[in-house]
């Protein structure tokens, strides 16, 4: 088939890709003229794995190519996916803008009936929307179908090659038929593709997300009373996870979710919900823990450095919201570490690949660093910030070395507490009582935030 992607970001450049790589005649759009040319040459704008050969493969083969141009994309194509942003507006819903312009562009450059295919992540009812604003550019005929991605950033060519299911929201027979071919080859039973209406499809999207939201924030809050009761939420997440009605995925506790994603929908959620006059009141709760929870290692990090905090150095392991990623969006780790600057502390940074996305928010105010231990140089605390597997089993005796004070506070409780304490470093992770294993003495959090 011939595929017009608009919009190449994270979820735009892997569909663009995947489908290029199952035989069709992909053409990927983007209004940033730097982002076309960096793909045109083979380089991914983004960090994703395996992304990239798969996209030089697909170049070479001439599957993909990459313009500017939304009318040279539309008139190419049978099928138009909208792979937009929808960020977050200042009162919470989902900015529309630019799924607004794209529509109304390929309203006026169609000129044979097409299917629009709706895959960003938009409020109920929005397919409407995008149709009207292409009916009123155009009379030639347009079948808008909504089709939310579910792929996770890190892992993202996997779950788009081969996701747990596609959902499919259209009430017309024939576009389904056609997102239906063009997906078949990815799923192991047609089963896996969901036919259902377009209001249910757009909302299934936000359903799982605030779902899997509820979980993490549901974890997050029982390990407060696993701090105070002196439990450890690991045992009680292993203890959960092991039941096969619950399983084990987005059940760990941490310094909460983020990135490009979770934040902004569940804000869309609830608007959506204001709109109609409902009250979501767990999905309420879950973004509540979850702004409370980036914040939750401060007053211990605060009370560690003590008086003179604003003349200490505090030291950052990880940027991305995730590993696997170099998106920073709304990431707890930037969050914390701007809480940090506020209180006058110095703060220096390393992520393996987030660092110059970072920069965009962070800005100069902290010390960028190439490897994870000049990092350390002088610091009086080390807060693990995002779980890349690489920092799991750090050189304790070159950090201690490295160090002025061998503190270690682990936001994702991804090291070991006894190795950490065996190595001599006083140990805070979250939702289990902190450790000392040197000499230093810990105070009371006394900072209330
Ligand atoms: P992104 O910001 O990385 O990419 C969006 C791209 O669209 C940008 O490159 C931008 O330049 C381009 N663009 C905007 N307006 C345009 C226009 N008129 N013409 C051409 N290009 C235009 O966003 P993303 O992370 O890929 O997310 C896209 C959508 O998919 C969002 O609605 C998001 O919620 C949803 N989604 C994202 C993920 C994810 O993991 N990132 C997963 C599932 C769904």
């Amino acid at each position: 088939m011939r595929i017009a992607m608009i919009g190449t970001g994270y979820v735009g450049s892997v569909a663009g890709v995947c489908f290029a790589e199952n035989g069709h005649d992909v053409i990927c759009v983007d209004q940033d003229r730097k982002k076309v040319q960096e793909l045109s040459k083979g380089n991914p704008v983004i960090y994703e794995p395996g992304l990239e050969p798969l996209l030089k493969r697909n170049l070479a083969a001439r599957r993909i190519r990459f313009t500017d141009s939304i009318s040279e994309a539309v008139q190419q194509s049978e099928i138009v996916f909208m792979t937009v942003g929808t960020p977050s507006k200042a009162d919470g819903s989902a900015n529309l803008d630019y799924l607004e312009n794209a529509a109304r562009e390929v309203g006026r450059a169609v000129r044979s009936p097409i299917v629009v295919v709706n895959k960003s992540t938009v409020p109920v009812g929005t397919h409407r929307w995008v149709a009207a604003w292409i009916r009123d550019e155009t009379t030639v005929p347009v079948q808008v179908v909504s089709n939310p991605e579910f792929l996770r950033e890190g892992a993202a060519l996997r779950d788009f090659m081969e996701p747990d299911r596609v959902v499919i929201g259209t009430h017309h027979p024939e576009a389904f038929q056609m997102m239906r071919r063009l997906y078949l080859p990815f799923v192991k039973q047609a089963s896996q593709i969901i036919r259902m209406d377009p209001v249910s499809a757009e909302l299934t999207k936000y359903a799982c997300n605030a779902f899997l939201a509820t979980r993490i924030s549901f974890m997050n809050d029982l390990s407060h009373l696993c701090e105070k009761a002196g439990g450890d939420i690991e045992h009680v997440q292993r203890g959960m996870g092991s039941d096969t009605r619950i399983g084990p995925r987005f059940l760990n506790a941490g310094i909460g979710y983020g990135g490009s994603c979770f934040p902004k929908d569940i804000r869309a959620l609830l608007r959506t919900a204001q709109e109609h006059e409902i009250s979501l009141r767990i999905v309420s709760a879950v973004e509540e823990v979850n702004e409370r929870q980036k914040l939750t290692l401060v007053p211990k990090i605060l009370a560690h450095l003590g008086r003179f905090a604003a003349k200490k150095k505090v030291t950052l392991w990880g940027l991305a919201f995730k590993p696997q990623t170099d998106d920073t969006r709304e990431s707890p780790a930037i969050v914390l570490a701007q809480e940090l600057i506020r209180r006058g502390v110095r703060v220096a940074v390393f992520d393996p690949v987030a660092a110059s996305k970072a920069l965009e928010t962070l800005g100069p105010q902290v010390e960028y660093c190439d490897d994870p231990y000049s990092a350390l140089r002088d610091s009086n605390a080390l807060v693990i910030a995002t779980e890349w597997p690489e920092f799991q089993n750090p050189d304790y005796a070159r950090v201690k070395l490295l160090m002025t004070e061998p503190a270690i506070f682990d936001g994702r409780n991804l090291l070991s507490a006894d190795a950490a304490t065996r190595a001599g470093f006083s140990y805070w992770s979250i939702g289990r009582k902190p450790r000392t294993g040197a000499r230093i003495r810990v105070r009371e959090p006394n900072v209330v935030i």
